[in-house]
């Protein structure tokens, strides 16, 4: 540009100017041809007479911009930018495909935290119901829930052991101090391990029936994840269930609850889903329990379940 005629660039600077003009004389009639119809039996001279007059301008900018383009002589020796075009780097590079991916994941972000915030607002999952303005009061009672004695929630868990022994096989470790380390062997399905807080379960994993909770070492190892995406999806689902399972005011119960309905898992891979009927959804058996009816679903019929 920098190299072009003074009489050049106002040619250039014209026929810029009358495209804006006509796109946005365009733009206008299309607006006044979606918005007008509605009370066309009313008004449709007025309407009529407003489109023709439309296009009237449309057509003159139309011929000026035809006139104004005839004055323009093609651009030449503009340089390296004309090639521009043809520039292979842009092809090397992998920026276009990563740009796509991540609008991709954010498009698919924005759709889960909906999702998300549908279930949120129905289901407000809070660990007090005491209003905010009463603090004291839930740090005492939170400081209650993680000073439970050990061997109360010993004897608890041995309770449960002798009541479910045909189906459950629950042991206490205690690796890590006074807290609780509780797995849970579901049958020949499932284990399940619940770290314990005073009575709070704070983290959860869950991992397939050939599946080890020990490191080389021969040590409780919390950390590591299933190597199936069934039982890490489990894990998921159970986290999510100690906290509406959490009740300190009654943790006796709360346990109970959480570990009879942990149960309903022994039938993980011989449940249909309640709601679609099939045994597999995207590879997948039904790996969510109702937290009321402990039903079995997939985790997609499960949200449109909760959905309505
Ligand atoms: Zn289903």
């Amino acid at each position: 540009m920098a190299n072009l005629p003074p009489v050049q660039i106002e040619n250039i600077q014209k026929a810029l100017n009358l495209t804006q003009k006509l796109r946005s004389n365009v733009t206008q009639l299309f607006q006044k041809l979606s918005d007008g119809f509605d009370d066309v039996e009313n008004n449709d001279k007025t309407l009529l007479s407003e489109i023709q007059k439309s296009l009237g301008s449309v057509n003159k900018d139309f011929s000026d911009l035809e006139t104004g383009s005839n004055s323009l002589t093609q651009v030449t020796g503009s340089g390296n930018s004309q090639l521009l075009c043809i520039d292979p780097v842009i092809d090397k590079t992998s920026t276009y495909s990563q740009i796509l991916q991540s609008y991709k994941w954010t498009d698919k972000m924005r759709e889960q935290a909906a999702y998300a915030h549908a279930l949120i607002k129905e289901n407000p999952f809070k660990r007090t119901h005491v209003p905010s303005g009463l603090f004291p009061k839930r740090i005492r009672r939170n400081q209650l829930a993680y000073s439970y004695p050990p061997n109360r929630l010993d004897e608890l868990i041995n309770l449960l052991q002798v009541q479910y022994i045909d189906t459950m096989n629950i042991s206490v470790v205690r690796p890590l101090g006074s807290s609780a380390v509780v797995q849970v062997v579901l049958g020949k399905t499932l284990k399940a391990l619940l770290v314990f807080r005073g009575i709070v379960i704070e983290w959860v994993k869950v991992k397939g029936f050939m599946e080890e909770f020990q490191n080389e070492d021969g040590k409780v190892d919390i950390w590591s994840s299933s190597r199936y995406e069934v039982f890490r999806k489990i894990t998921n689902h159970v986290t999510a269930a100690t906290l509406h399972y959490y009740l300190p005011e009654m943790p006796d119960l709360a346990i109970k609850s959480i570990m009879i309905w942990l149960q309903s898992y022994s039938t993980l891979f011989s449940a249909p889903c309640q709601k679609c009927g099939k045994f597999l959804q995207n590879g997948l058996p039904a790996t969510w329990r109702c937290l009321r009816t402990k039903k079995a679903y997939h985790e997609q019929c499960k949200l449109m379940i909760q959905m309505k």
